[in-house]
């Protein structure tokens, strides 16, 4: 018997095998949900499909969450092939490089419009055409950051994104709770991925982040899709509306100065 056993799940923004909805899909198909997976491009064709072969998954469609019309198209394909959809996990973000690093106050409006669109709007836009095929209540996840709360180095227009996300996931939870259709994200620790890679100093910060964080690690795409897992089955039955970190406890600290830095500064009153 597994927690996903007879649940579809369509999950959106496998780029390789290091992203991290690839991380939530291998775990939701080890306890036995179907899944659906999309991709954004042709260059991502030739990674996505052998990594859905691995699973035994023949729904593999391509789909740009700025076009209105693919999202439609995926939907009715989904419906056509599934009848039904339990768990809609959005894993998307993109933001143009210079709008990463470099000082906030050059964010461009376009930039500024391009990263909120395909990071932050999609998640309703998804929402909308998973909400009729929910019949039986139903689970959407996205991933966010911490610096949608906090300052963090050259995440900049990328961090209104994220913070456009959490708000969205309220009031989404607040829209589709009266269908059971439960709506949370994820807040994970830095991991490397295609992604992270366009954020300038990502190895600086994952390396921060475990010397510095409460449990001294390192979070993984399985940690994630762990708590994916949880959140998707009837486990988080009464959860809808959170965000939920997955940062080996990063977010709780104020200021951070390492017990080797006190020590010496101590040991050289
Ligand atoms: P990733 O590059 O593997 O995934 C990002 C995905 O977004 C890719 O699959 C890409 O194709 C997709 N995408 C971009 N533009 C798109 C579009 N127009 N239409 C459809 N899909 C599009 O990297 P990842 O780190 O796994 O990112 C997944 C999510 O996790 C993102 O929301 C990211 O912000 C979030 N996140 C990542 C980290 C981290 O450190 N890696 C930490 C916290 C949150």
């Amino acid at each position: 018997m597994g927690l996903m056993d007879g649940k579809v799940a369509l999950v959106f923004g496998v780029a390789n095998k290091n992203s991290i909805a690839w991380g939530i899909t291998k775990r939701l198909h080890d306890e036995g949900a179907t899944i659906g997976l999309s991709y954004a491009g042709e260059i991502l064709k030739k990674r996505v499909f052998p990594l859905a072969e691995e699973i035994g998954c023949d729904f593999v469609k391509e789909c740009d969450v700025t076009d209105d019309a693919q999202i439609d198209t995926i939907f009715e394909q989904a419906k056509a092939r599934f009848g039904k959809l339990d768990t809609l996990v959005h894993s998307i973000a993109f933001a143009n490089r210079e709008d990463l690093g470099g000082r906030f106050v050059d964010i461009s409006r376009d930039g500024f419009k391009l990263a909120l669109d395909i990071s932050a709007y999609s998640l309703i836009a998804l929402a909308k055409r998973a909400e009729p095929l929910m019949t039986d209540g139903g689970s959407i996840l996205s991933l966010t950051y911490y610096a949608a709360e906090k300052v963090m180095p050259k995440y900049h227009v990328m961090a209104v994104a994220k913070a456009a996300l959490e708000t969205i996931t309220r009031y989404l939870a607040n829209d589709l709770g009266k269908k059971k259709i439960r709506v949370n994200a994820i807040s994970a620790g830095p991991i490397k991925t295609l992604a992270a890679a366009g954020v300038p100093g990502i190895r600086l910060m994952i390396k921060y982040s475990e010397e510095m964080a409460p449990l001294r690690d390192r979070v993984t795409q399985e940690d994630v899709g762990n708590t994916a897992l949880f959140l998707a089955s009837d486990w988080g039955r009464m959860i809808t509306g959170e965000v939920i970190h997955v940062d080996a406890g990063f977010n709780i600290l104020g200021m951070t100065i390492s017990d080797e830095e006190i020590a010496k500064i101590e040991g050289g009153e």
